[in-house]
């Protein structure tokens, strides 16, 4: 059985807690390989190497800092097919979506070769008489992520990107679920030239997570993953006197009102709900149809496109979703799917019992589509994570809009519609972070930043854009005062302010 080790130091280590968590093929369900989960001896290791490496990196000027990132780039260009396929085998989505996952990460590498314009500081000549003051930002030294299994390309990179062009050392820890293709992202960086110890990948479960959060040496943390978790690694590294930005879990609702295009609104909603299995924290998982009429024409034309979902393995060309990540998550969405219907909602199309011939074992869910879903039920309250659509009908515009406004998780929406003045009216009106018009998945591209609101989201600086620069460094603020000197000749009698 092949085991995945750590990347400490700018090579492979064996694992040596003799803990291992299965890394399994999703479409098979086959075990392919032993991923080593980390003791605290083996994180420390791993922060004596980055702590080593650090103070040559950050003195290593912005722009060669830039050029790795350049090079990084070029070789995940070059190397795409080969992620792709490694990301798709551990996770189960598509090798095109997968392709997704790698260019979102790319897209932020290529945001950061702007390092050395985005890192510049403030000055101000003549604060007083003969006095300059000026702040600059300062890696925070060594920082820490810790991601999900859903993004296991694009998440690694919105932190270890900004974090490392800024000048830190940094350690990863990947999901235990599909470690390779952070690995292997950091095998590649190497390759574009980073010194060894300034990225380091540390492969673990809880026990990594409560190393990285109380090493009194690591400075700040990142966390992307589900709500519960969120809030306890937010609590425990600010315990710990680090800084953290933690985001969780999502429940995002599409507005659809009477006067939008159904076509393209049902389009999007196919596309959000059911692409990557449903587990994306960007997904739709409920459509909000205005007026009887609308509910009912948007049900009629989602069951045909439901019922057609192409469901394979990723090595199905042809596919729109493959397994979800697990046997448990399997049972869990099966679970909930159970309780909707217990419940009393409707279940237009029932994937349950989705099979597929020759590959019986892999942990396939089909389409599935709620209609009469209310705010009560479990499938309305909770994150499925799963190829799950529930439709709740609303009565009118201002009914739409308090859904969302009153549901726990605000991480993304979007609204569908052709009236500018209702869709200007939602955008500011709503308590979420990332609201699309038009636009069923609104994730912001690089050069802009990434983050929901309410329990989708702790602490202040989001993902990516100018917020991540803030994140990575610290400021310092420097007040100087030169007297006259020199220039003026030699002076026998005490400077003073008079
Ligand atoms: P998860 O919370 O189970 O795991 C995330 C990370 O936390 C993993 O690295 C895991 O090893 C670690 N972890 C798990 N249990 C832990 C514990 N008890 N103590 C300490 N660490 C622990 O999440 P997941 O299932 O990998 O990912 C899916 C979730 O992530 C969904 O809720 C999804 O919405 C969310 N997500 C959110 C965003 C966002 O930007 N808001 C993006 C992607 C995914």
């Amino acid at each position: 059985m092949r085991e995945i080790g750590h990347f400490i130091g700018g090579k492979h280590v064996a694992g040596t807690s003799g803990r291992t968590s299965p890394v399994y093929n999703p479409a098979t369900g086959e075990i392919q390989a032993q991923v080593a989960l980390a003791t605290d001896a083996e994180l420390d290791a791993a922060v004596q190497n980055a702590k080593a490496a650090q103070p040559g990196w950050a003195a290593t000027n912005p722009q060669r800092r830039a050029r790795v990132f350049m090079k990084f780039v070029e070789l995940l260009n070059k190397n795409m097919n080969e992620l792709a396929e490694l990301l798709s085998k551990e996770h189960g989505k598509t090798v095109e979506d997968s392709k997704g996952d790698i260019i979102r990460g790319l897209e932020v590498c290529e945001f950061v070769i702007g390092i050395p314009h985005l890192s510049k500081s403030e000055f101000t000549e003549g604060a007083g008489p003969n006095i300059d003051m000026y702040s600059i930002r300062q890696p925070v030294g060594i920082g820490a992520g810790i991601t999900p299994f859903n993004f296991p390309g694009m998440i690694p990179m919105w932190m270890f990107a900004p974090a490392i062009a800024c000048g830190n050392a940094f350690i990863l820890k990947p999901s235990e679920r599909d470690p390779s293709v952070p690995i292997r992202l950091a095998e590649l960086m190497i390759e574009a030239g980073l010194p060894a110890g300034i990225l380091n990948v540390v492969n673990g479960d809880k026990g990594a997570v409560d190393a990285i959060l109380t090493h009194p040496e690591i400075g700040a943390v990142s966390f992307v993953g589900s709500t519960p978790i969120a809030r306890y690694v937010y609590g425990t590294a600010a315990m710990n006197g680090k800084r953290a930005q933690c985001f969780g879990g999502a429940k995002n609702h599409m507005i659809i009102m009477p006067d939008a295009d159904l076509d393209q609104a049902a389009n999007a909603l196919m596309g959000a709900g059911y692409g990557s299995a449903g587990e994306r924290c960007m997904a739709i998982s409920v459509a909000v149809p205005v007026g009887e009429e609308t509910a009912n024409r948007l049900i009629e034309k989602l069951t045909p496109m439901v019922e057609a979902l192409r469901i394979g393995p990723y090595t199905d060309e042809k596919a729109d979703l493959g397994p979800v990540v697990t046997k448990e998550a399997q049972a869990r969405i099966k679970s909930l799917i159970d309780s909707g219907v217990a419940q009393g909602a409707d279940l237009i199309v029932d994937g349950r019992d989705f099979k597929l011939q020759g590959y019986e074992n892999g942990y396939f869910v089909g389409g599935c589509l709620f209609d009469n879903v209310t705010p009560d039920m479990d499938i309305y309250k909770t994150e499925i994570f799963g190829p799950v659509l529930s439709v709740v009908r609303a009565k009118n515009y201002e009914d739409a809009l308090a859904l969302p406004m009153k549901h726990e998780y605000g991480n993304g929406v979007a609204i569908y519609t052709r009236d500018g003045d209702a869709a200007r009216d939602f955008a500011s009106r709503i308590n979420i972070g990332m609201v699309g018009v038009n636009v069923p998945i609104p994730v912001p591209l690089a050069y802009h930043s990434f983050g929901g609101w309410k329990s989708s989201s702790f602490g202040d600086l989001n993902q990516h854009g100018t917020d991540s620069i803030k994140f990575w460094t610290r400021t310092k603020t420097i007040t100087s005062r030169w007297p006259s000197g020199i220039k003026d000749g030699a002076e026998f009698v005490m400077p003073t302010m008079k």
